[in-house]
């Protein structure tokens, strides 16, 4: 037989022990500071959400838009971002490659108003990237700068992983040309050195990958034309391939257009 207990008015979890627990003028306390306790606490989590951001920045500029940019670094989010600002700051620029203690000769200016070239250099040795050819393109130190991390990063593992071999020599169809874009009102990044077209790959066997031979082919070569040129996307601002019109059939066009909105072309 069940027996039901009676309720304990003096119980401590009785309702009339909480009932009175809560005086009506302490109630009113605890709820108006409430709103104020959750501030503070939503205030102290941002603050050290904050602090580690920071410290994590600090610990990975290449993700740091205020941090400076610097070849060594790896890929990160603000890379392009900066690769973008290099080309309207040739000091800051060439300063990078003297950090990294790379041997370059700087070409004297050229051209004039919007064809004026000023941060056109040639690097020497081929410590950063493989031997341009034709040897004497000279692109800004922008496109310099992208070039080197698209060589580390893109072009030389993949030359790896598709041929088991380096990459001897990069073929490009030049750089500066004060011309407007094909088609076109606008002048071309061409006519800043902003821009490179890359033509082909010459590994150290001698083997050429080339756009124009090895886009259509299938096979190993037309898949590492592709995979360069998705890499080079995340460099450049301007990435064009055979699959944006019959203009770029043999050669990649890279540049770096300074855009206030972030986007880039990727074809
Ligand atoms: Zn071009």
């Amino acid at each position: 037989m069940k027996t039901r207990r009676r309720a304990n008015p003096s119980a401590p979890d009785s309702p009339a022990a909480l009932a009175q627990a809560c005086h009506p003028s302490h109630c009113d306390r605890v709820k108006s500071v409430r709103p104020y306790l959750i501030w503070f606490a939503v205030a102290v989590l941002l603050a050290l959400a904050a602090v580690y951001t920071m410290q994590w920045l600090r610990k990975h500029p290449e993700h740091n838009p205020a941090a400076r940019f610097e070849l060594a670094q790896p890929q990160g989010w603000a890379t392009q971002r900066k690769l973008m600002g290099l080309a309207g700051d040739a000091d800051a620029c060439f300063a990078a490659f003297d950090r990294a203690g790379a041997g370059y000769l700087r070409r004297p200016p050229i051209g004039q108003g919007g064809c004026r070239a000023d941060q056109r250099m040639i690097l020497t040795g081929n410590k950063l990237v493989p031997t341009m050819a034709p040897a004497e393109v000279a692109p800004s130190c922008a496109v310099t700068a992208a070039m080197v991390l698209w060589h580390r990063d893109v072009v030389a593992p993949l030359t790896r992983k598709y041929f088991g071999q380096r990459v001897a020599r990069i073929e490009n169809l030049g750089s500066y040309n004060c011309r407007n874009i094909r088609g076109g009102t606008r002048l071309s990044q061409h006519s800043t050195a902003n821009a490179i077209d890359v033509s082909a790959f010459v590994l150290a066997d001698g083997t050429r990958v080339s756009v124009v031979g090895d886009w259509s082919g299938g096979g190993a070569k037309a898949a590492f034309l592709r995979e360069v040129r998705d890499g080079a996307c995340d460099l450049f601002s301007t990435t064009l391939s055979p699959d944006f019109n019959a203009a770029h059939a043999d050669h990649f066009h890279l540049d770096l257009t300074a855009r206030k909105s972030g986007w880039t072309t990727c074809r």
